[in-house]
């Protein structure tokens, strides 16, 4: 028999599963575990590195579970062969930039665990973990404009992009979320796919994934009106963070899984 799934689930993780603010899960706490009784995937889809999501999945219960680390960089798990890092390649190409345009770019690996604790206001620990890249740099420009598209058209002769992102501008070699959920949803033989996310660098994701879903994020612009939002293929939340995850996941599950019982006669 093919070893079919029935359905897996890309979340994004700030302000998507977990709270903007406290960074608290608990309260999805229902719809996880109903996930887990029906052996759907549960895929993190976020910009944190491997080191920083294995240690909330350990949190969680989900080491078994694929990720997609570093904003679609990288894949954890689930394809059955690993992507090797391309963290030192890219470092490589920055360093042979020429100086002037190069020392205009400070990356989190030209940066100690306390300068990237004081930026990011995380903690020492926390800073180690996303300091442990294996696909990407963020860093902070300090050059023009125009330096930044000479920066930019240099780093594309290799492959390499640089999208701002709040604060920080990342370099890549390209790949997106999306891509990430594209060779996952395929290796992992699943029948749906759903997508939660709160930010624009979810949009694609959201867009392309069977069932999307807004979570309600008070904290920054809503997202612009998406493709499919109109037939209900996505919709949004009322309530923010994990309660807000928690509420529209179940949601689907109750469509996807309904309940057997005795059928209602009226
Ligand atoms: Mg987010």
């Amino acid at each position: 028999m093919e070893n079919r799934l029935k359905l897996a689930v890309f979340t994004d993780l700030d302000g998507t599963l977990l709270d903007h603010d406290t960074y608290r899960w608990d309260a999805a706490k229902p719809a996880l575990n109903r996930l887990m009784e029906h052996g759907c995937a549960v895929v993190f889809a976020t910009s944190k590195t491997f080191s920083e999501v294995h240690h909330l999945q350990k949190q969680m219960g989900l080491t078994h579970q694929p990720a997609i680390v570093e904003n679609g960089s990288g894949v954890i798990g689930g394809t059955g062969s690993e992507a090797a890092e391309t963290y030192p390649e890219l470092r490589k190409i920055l360093d042979h930039l020429p100086k002037p345009l190069r020392q205009k770019f400070k990356g989190f690996g030209d940066m100690s665990d306390e300068e990237i604790a004081t930026l990011t206001r995380l903690t020492p620990e926390s800073a180690e973990r996303a300091k442990a890249r294996g696909y990407s740099e963020p860093g902070l420009w300090t050059g023009s404009t125009d330096e930044l598209s000479a920066f930019r058209t240099l780093l594309a002769k290799h492959g390499v992009t640089a999208q701002r992102g709040g604060r920080f501008l990342t370099l890549s070699f390209g790949r997106t979320k999306a891509d990430a959920m594209a060779t996952l949803a395929s290796a992992l033989n699943t029948d749906l796919t759903l997508a939660l996310g709160d930010a624009p660098n979810d949009i694609e994701m959201l867009e392309k994934a069977d069932f999307g879903i807004i979570v309600h994020n008070p904290s920054h612009e809503p997202l612009p009106p998406l493709r499919g939002e109109s037939e209900g293929r996505i919709i949004r939340t009322t309530e923010t963070g994990p309660v807000g995850w928690n509420a529209a996941v179940t949601g689907v599950l109750n469509r996807v899984f309904p309940k057997k019982g005795p059928i209602a006669h009226g």
